[in-house]
Formats: structure tokens, C-alpha cells, sequence
């Protein structure tokens, strides 16, 4: 019988009312190895209600005991790092070595982030010359939702709910169904770091069902989403009408942008990262390549050749370089755009099919890092999110021509530029459609700044203050002199 994984209500662990249960798979291995609640409306009632108890006390914590909490959870984070590594390598496919060095301690660095960072924040206050002074309080909204991806598991879903608590709320959270593992392994966590019970409430399963359940539950005041665009309306016709906070991280098709005049050797090897890590799963990944027209030969060559010789295989060898994709239904999705390349006139570099690994993992889920050139930048392969091992190549001559394909798509996350020339860096960071741009690198995060998207990438920002401030409610006070 498959180890259960259970809601975590009021401090206590449950199982889903509805006594169903989804199958939670290890897409390394191709099996199911686990089960998920699969929860529904009664089970987001009865969290709600044990928030609403919860919140009584917890809106009177001092900010000093609510960081100390969200540090003691970090720490134990970090104590458990292995354990940890493991189950999100386990339930993703991603390499080891990548749970190891970035999930788990990204994580354990979001709760550390929002632990100190609420200690520093203040408000504004506006002077009315001789007349008087406006001071603005900033208080917690109350309950909240939180809703994660599968790709970046307990990364993503500490992004939200360390700062939602920080600020003083109440949380429902809902891991994907797909990867709940480190969110259920959080909850003990949270319980042995002395969170009170009903503060913190994760409850398991499917968007449609449990998910929806959140978003239009009347008493959840606000939605922090992460996850692909069109659920992202789906959320946002629901939470609009009912005048909800909502903060929307959705999907990317981002340039990277190559200058002939680049260092070579590490745009080369970053970009083999920006393309291929967490076999391309990162809303942050550059799928679209441009190149300047005299580099272009020697990037294909180069980058094809090292593409080719990146390790896919078994995520526990500390050796993998790329691990298995997160299900199967993923890479059919995923080769199915390979197909659809190579009839929009796409020339495969490398890859291109799914690939077996000998032994333990002969029937998972993986797939050959791919480059494809030959498209024009406007086709649908182009055009539209993958969010896999897949990249395409595309070629530039002018600045401005590159511009224009690079905001031809409908997202606007990220991009990136590699130039030595720093008046076009800056020109190009100008106008470039993107949340955030980086210059000679790629992913290269300081939590304090403003993460999220323009266009169909997203509405709001994550990070820092920006974060702090969508978690609480500003009031003006106006004073008279
Ligand atoms: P998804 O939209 O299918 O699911 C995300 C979460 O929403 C899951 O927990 C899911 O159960 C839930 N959900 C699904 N339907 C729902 C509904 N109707 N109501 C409420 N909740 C619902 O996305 P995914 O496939 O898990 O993740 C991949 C997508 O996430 C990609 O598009 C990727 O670009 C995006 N992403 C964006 C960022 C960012 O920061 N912008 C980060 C990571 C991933």
C-alpha cells in the first residue's frame, strides 16, 4: 500500500472528508508510489474554520514571535536538508544535486527571507505642510490562499506562505497534486517549529476541484497563484467578481539574447543552464535563443555538441545533469511540440525524442535535451510556453529586429542579454517587455527585488516589500494640526 499523504487542518493531520485519494508518481521510476487527498470544498470549509480560530490569537502575535517561528522553520528546513533533497528528487524526477544545492535551501532561505525581512518593514508617512500628517498602518488581510506549481515544489510554495505569514495572515495553501510531498513534509515541520494550530493550513488536490474551492471560498481574501496563464484567468473570473486581492505568477517564453561581442565561454555554459535546467521546467528558462547572424555557426556547433554530451539519466546519481520530466502526460506535451516544430519547418540540432535509461529507471518519464533552428520567429513552436528540455534558435542582425521578435510572444517574464557593450545592455533592458532582465546572466536572484511578469506572464510582484505589501492592507490616517 502507497505511503498516504494528509491534510494538515488546524494542526492535525486528516484525511480528505471525500475518503478519496489521487496517485502521487515518482515519474524517474514511471509509478506510482504514493497517494494524495483529494480533497474538496468541505475540506477548505473546515480549514477555513480553524483559521478563523486561529486568527483571533494569531493577529495579536508580536512580528518578533511570528519571525521566530518562520526562522525556526527555516533552520529545521536546513536540518532536514537531505530528507528533504530526496522526497522533492523523488516526486519531480530533478537531479539531486539540484534539490540539494537550490530547492531545499532556497526554501529553507524564503522563511529566513520573511522571517528577518518583517522586522525591517514600515510604512510611509505623507506631511501636509502646516496643516497636518498622514501616517499609513499596514495590517495582515486575514485569510488567505495560496496556490503553487509542480515545478519548483517547496520553492515556490515557501515563496508565498513565508511572506503571507510574516505579515501577520492566516494561510490555506494548496501544493500541486502532482509534486505535495515537501509540502506535507512541511506541515510536520511547521508543527515542530511551534506554529499555532489553524495559522498554517495545507490542504492536498486537484486545481479544478480543491483549488477552485480556495479561490471562491468568501472568506479567503486573497489569492497568491503560481502556475500556468490560462489557470490564471480561470482564477482571476472567479476571484475578480468578488473583489479579491490576487497576485498571478504565470507562464514565460523568454529570449536570450546573444550579442557577437559576448564572452563566449560563459554566455555558453550559462545558457546550457537557462535552457536545460530542471530539464527546462522553469518559467524563468530561455527557449527562445537569438543569436547574432556572425556568431551563429559557432554557437550551434558548440551548443549542440555540449547539449548532446549533458547527462540524462537516474535523478539520484549525483552525476545527472538532467533528470526524468515530472509526468508523462508533461512529455507527451512536450514531444508533441517536437513534432509540431518539425512540421513547421524546424531543423533538429540534437535531441529531439524521449529518452530510455538502463535500469531502475527504464521506465521513466525522460526526454534528450533539444535544439531546434530553422523556424521563423512567429510560428506557433515560438510562440508558445513548452516547459521542457526544448530550445530554438533564432538569428538577428539588428537591435532592433531583435527587439521586435523578442516581444512578439504573448508573455513577458524574463530575458536575457549578453553584450559587452554596456549603453545597448541598458537600451535593450529598456525595451525589452519582461519583469525582470539580466544582463551577462541568468537566474541570478536577490529576494529583495521585484519578481513576476508583464502581458500574459502575470499581475503583481513577488519578493520583498512588493510581497509584504500585497499580504497586508494599507489604512491612511490622517491627522489635523
Ligand atoms: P497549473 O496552472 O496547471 O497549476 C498550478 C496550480 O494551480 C496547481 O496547484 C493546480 O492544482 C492549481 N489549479 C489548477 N486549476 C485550478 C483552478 N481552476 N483553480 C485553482 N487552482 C487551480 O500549472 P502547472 O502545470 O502546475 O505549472 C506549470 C506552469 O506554471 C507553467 O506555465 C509555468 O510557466 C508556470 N510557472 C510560473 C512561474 C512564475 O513565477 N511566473 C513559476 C513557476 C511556474
Amino acid at each position: 500500500m502507497a505511503k498516504l499523504i494528509k491534510n494538515f487542518i488546524n494542526g492535525t493531520f486528516y484525511e480528505p472528508l471525500t475518503k478519496e485519494y489521487i496517485k502521487n508518481f515518482n515519474p524517474a521510476i514511471g509509478e506510482a508510489y504514493m497517494q494524495v487527498p483529494s480533497s474538496a470544498a468541505d475540506d477548505i470549509e473546515m480549514a477555513v474554520r480553524a483559521a478563523q480560530r486561529a486568527w483571533v490569537s494569531w493577529s495579536k502575535f508580536s512580528i518578533e514571535k511570528r519571525a521566530r517561528i518562520l526562522i525556526r522553520i527555516a533552520d529545521l528546513i536546513e536540518q532536514n536538508l537531505e530528507e528533504f533533497a530526496i522526497a522533492e528528487t523523488e516526486d519531480t524526477g530533478k537531479p539531486i544535486t539540484l534539490s540539494r544545492t537550490v530547492d531545499i535551501p532556497r526554501s529553507a532561505a524564503n522563511f529566513r527571507f520573511f522571517g528577518t525581512a518583517i522586522r525591517h518593514f514600515a510604512s510611509e508617512s505623507h506631511a501636509m505642510e502646516g496643516q497636518g500628517i498622514n501616517y499609513t498602518l499596514r495590517k495582515p488581510i486575514g485569510i488567505v490562499g495560496c496556490i503553487s506549481p509542480w515545478n519548483l515544489p517547496l520553492y515556490l510554495f515557501s515563496w508565498k506562505i513565508a511572506p503571507a505569514l510574516a505579515a501577520g495572515n492566516c494561510v490555506i495553501g494548496k501544493p500541486s497534486e502532482v509534486t505535495p510531498r515537501t509540502a506535507f513534509m512541511l506541515s510536520e515541520i511547521a508543527k515542530e517549529a511551534g506554529m499555532p494550530n489553524g495559522v498554517l493550513n495545507i490542504v492536498h488536490g486537484l486545481g479544478p476541484k480543491v483549488g477552485k474551492a480556495i479561490v471562491e471560498h468568501p472568506e479567503i481574501k486573497a489569492i497568491s497563484f503560481t502556475g500556468g496563464s490560462q489557470t490564471g484567468v480561470e482564477i482571476a473570473k472567479k476571484a475578480g467578481p468578488m473583489l479579491k486581492k490576487m497576485s498571478l505568477e504565470l507562464g514565460g517564453k523568454n529570449p536570450n539574447i546573444i550579442f557577437a561581442d559576448c564572452d563566449f565561454d560563459k554566455m555558453l555554459s550559462t545558457t546550457l543552464r537557462s535552457s536545460f535546467r530542471n530539464q527546462g521546467q522553469i518559467c524563468l528558462c530561455g527557449s527562445r535563443i537569438f543569436v547574432e547572424r556572425p556568431l551563429l555557426e559557432r554557437f550551434k556547433t558548440e551548443f549542440a555538441a555540449k547539449a548532446y554530451m549533458m547527462k540524462v539519466g537516474d535523478p539520484m546519481d549525483k552525476e545527472t545533469v538532467i533528470g526524468s520530466l515530472v509526468s508523462e502526460n508533461h512529455l507527451n506535451k512536450v514531444l508533441h511540440y517536437v513534432e509540431l516544430a518539425k512540421e513547421e519547418g524546424g531543423t533538429i540540432l540534437t535531441g529531439g525524442k524521449q529518452m530510455r535509461i538502463k535500469g531502475r529507471c527504464s521506465r521513466g518519464w525522460f526526454m534528450e535535451p533539444t535544439i531546434i533552428a530553422d523556424l521563423p520567429y512567429d510560428c506557433r513552436t515560438n510562440q508558445e510556453e513548452i516547459f521542457g528540455p526544448v530550445v530554438t534558435i533564432i538569428p538577428f542582425d539588428e537591435e532592433a529586429e531583435v527587439i521586435q521578435m523578442a516581444n512578439s510572444v504573448e508573455y513577458g517574464l524574463s530575458a536575457s542579454v549578453w553584450t559587452q557593450n554596456l549603453t545597448r545592455a541598458h537600451k535593450m533592458a529598456e525595451q525589452l517587455e519582461a519583469g525582470i532582465v539580466w544582463i551577462n546572466t541568468w537566474m541570478m536572484r536577490d529576494l529583495r527585488t521585484p519578481f513576476g511578469g508583464v502581458k500574459n506572464s502575470g499581475l503583481g510582484r513577488e519578493g520583498g516589500w512588493e510581497a509584504l505589501r500585497f499580504f497586508t492592507e494599507p489604512k491612511n490616517v490622517c491627522i489635523a494640526y
